[in-house]
């Protein structure tokens, strides 16, 4: 058989010819909508790919990009890879230390980035180590060169003739770089390849997954930045989808513009967007269009949020877990005949409370802590361990493996799995919170937190919040007989950390430790998980705010 290497210009070169007057719609930062299709793809992609080999960009070299889900975006999904470099997909919603941190680790030269992006640049500038070349993805118009003298994209592409004869080359190559801030101490990047991209796209189109159809139209609302958006671009373009993208626009009225005038009938994210959209909805009345699917990952969907939109709405809601390690596909909650010959019931009941069930591609197992592998029973639960060619094998820059002596990954999940093939994940070993599908370093505010006079202990856990899934919330046992104030601590944490970092309560408390004499999360977690539900129906006492 043929030895074609998986290319991720083999995508673009297909969804030109194959479907290349498929539209593709773009909101823009103070930009009118824009509307160009396939071939229109194409042909920019490739002028930007020929405009970054004039700037000296070459295969193995990096590129970074601070930019919303909009098309200039997606071109750039193609153009850096498709010459053999790599487009580092910066996140800007960490913190700036992070942020530069992402940027020197990945040693770009060249940073595109949106308009509205420029303070944030101009900010981070003076610690940048390797960046020379600024490009704002912008028209001429509206470019602001600012202090760090940005080009406009526009004006660099526009002259600059379009590559269609795509280089070939090893399909292990680099492609796009993504960093994870899940734990601790520094971002780690995981460098998707050429090959781990397009299985990860082939698969995630699939009916038991996705499930992509020439007929579809396509919004992502997770974050092209964040995992590839969880391969959705690519896997639009391979199935013909209309694509939709919405820029930095997550309200609901914004999403239900496009849902409605572009005919939207597939679109995911994390939970936090679906709660605002069915708030809009709900509030005014209106219907979800021509929208049938929802694929809702990146934090655990409530149940009442999957069986609104289905019973009221008629939208079917697809659970996803999945990691940036994973490229991000791990399992999606997909009906099966066995399933529905139980009764509607009793399919929605698996379909709206489990992450998911198993897909081709990647191979999922739980064991105990001695690494036992544990029964498919829908009850033993254990560290969940994933195998694949979209799973990680070492971080970026890392000379060490991050896999086990039989090639699996530890997600730091707990889950369990059953006969059917279903996982639930029941809780995390990792010490982190993630809301609104951006992580929280528990350890990193906890180790800010004791710094403050009068503090023996501070412990962070994650509990519900309706609107962002989980809130930080921060438990201080003072020091004997010492008085302290939740008003002190805030102050104390507040020139230290982000914003959407700071705990929504301080409580002051005795903080459990278990045998080894390490703080106890998982009671923690228990005794508060409904604290800021309480506190919002007034069963709580606010005295520890
Ligand atoms: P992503 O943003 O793609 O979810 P991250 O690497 O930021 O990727 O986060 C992955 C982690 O998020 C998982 O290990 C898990 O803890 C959590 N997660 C993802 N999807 C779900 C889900 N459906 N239910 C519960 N937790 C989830």
């Amino acid at each position: 058989m043929q030895q074609t290497p998986l290319m991720l210009s083999a995508i673009l070169t297909h969804a030109a010819m194959a479907h290349g007057d498929r539209e593709i719609v773009s909101r823009l930062v103070d930009e009118p909508l824009w509307r160009y299709d396939y071939a229109g793809l194409a042909r920019r992609a490739g002028q930007a790919a020929s405009m970054l080999h004039r700037l000296g960009v070459r295969a193995g070299d990096m590129v970074s990009s601070l930019a919303w889900n909009t098309h200039r975006h997606f071109e750039l999904f193609f153009a850096v890879p498709g010459i053999g470099a790599v487009l580092h997909t910066a996140n800007p919603r960490l913190s700036d230390e992070q942020i530069i941190y992402t940027l020197n680790h990945a040693g770009s030269g060249v940073l595109l980035f949106d308009r509205n992006f420029l303070a944030l640049v101009e900010r981070l500038r003076p610690k940048l180590e390797r960046i020379h070349t600024f490009i704002m993805l912008s028209d001429a118009q509206r470019t602001e060169p600012g202090t760090v003298g940005a080009l406009s994209y526009e004006t660099l592409i526009a002259d600059a003739p379009p590559l269609t004869d795509w280089p070939q080359f090893d399909e292990n190559a680099g492609a796009i770089l993504c960093y994870t801030s899940g734990t601790t101490g520094h971002p780690k990047g995981v460098l998707y390849s050429h090959r781990s991209i397009v299985l990860h796209a082939m698969a995630a189109g699939l009916s038991g997954a996705f499930g992509f159809s020439a007929f579809d139209c396509i919004m992502p609302c997770s974050s092209l930045y964040h995992g590839t958006a969880w391969g959705v671009p690519f896997t639009a373009a391979i199935n013909g989808c209309k694509f939709v993208l919405p820029c930095d626009k997550m309200d609901g009225a914004s999403l239900q513009e496009l849902i409605q005038n572009e005919g939207v009938t597939f679109s995911g994210g994390v939970p936090t967007i679906w709660t605002m959209y069915l708030d809009y909805l709900e509030r005014t009345g209106e219907d979800a269009g021509k929208l049938e699917r929802l694929v809702i990952g990146g934090s655990a969907v409530p149940r009442v949020m999957a069986q609104k939109f289905q019973t009221r709405y008629g939208v079917s809601v697809r659970q996803l877990w999945g990691m940036t390690e994973t490229s991000p596909l791990g399992v999606v909650a997909t009906p099966t005949p066995k399933l529905e010959a139980l009764g509607q019931a009793a399919a929605d009941e698996v379909i709206w409370t489990r992450q998911g069930r198993l897909q081709f591609g990647i191979e999922l197992k739980i064991v105990d802590e001695s690494g036992r592998e544990l029964p498919h029973d829908g009850v033993s639960s254990g560290n969940l361990l994933v195998r694949g060619p979209w799973t990680v094998e070492r971080y970026f820059r890392s000379e060490t493996s991050a896999l086990d002596a039989d090639g699996w990954f530890n997600t730091g999940d707990i889950a369990t799995l059953d006969a059917n093939g279903f996982m639930r994940i029941t809780d995390r070993s990792k010490d982190v919170i993630k809301s609104g599908g951006e992580w929280i370093s528990s350890i990193d505010i906890e180790n800010i937190a004791v710094g403050c006079p009068g503090v023996r202990i501070a412990a962070v856990v994650g509990v519900t919040h309706p609107k962002w899934e989980e809130r930080p919330v921060l438990i201080i046992e003072p020091h004997d007989g010492v008085e302290i104030c939740a008003t002190t601590v805030l102050g104390h944490l507040e020139p230290h950390i982000v914003k959407w970092w700071i705990p929504d309560a301080v409580i002051i408390d005795t903080v459990p430790l278990t045998a080894t004499g390490k703080i106890d999360k998982k009671r923690l977690r228990d005794r508060y998980r409904s604290y800021l539900l309480d506190l919002e129906t007034g069963e709580t006492s606010a005295a520890s705010l």
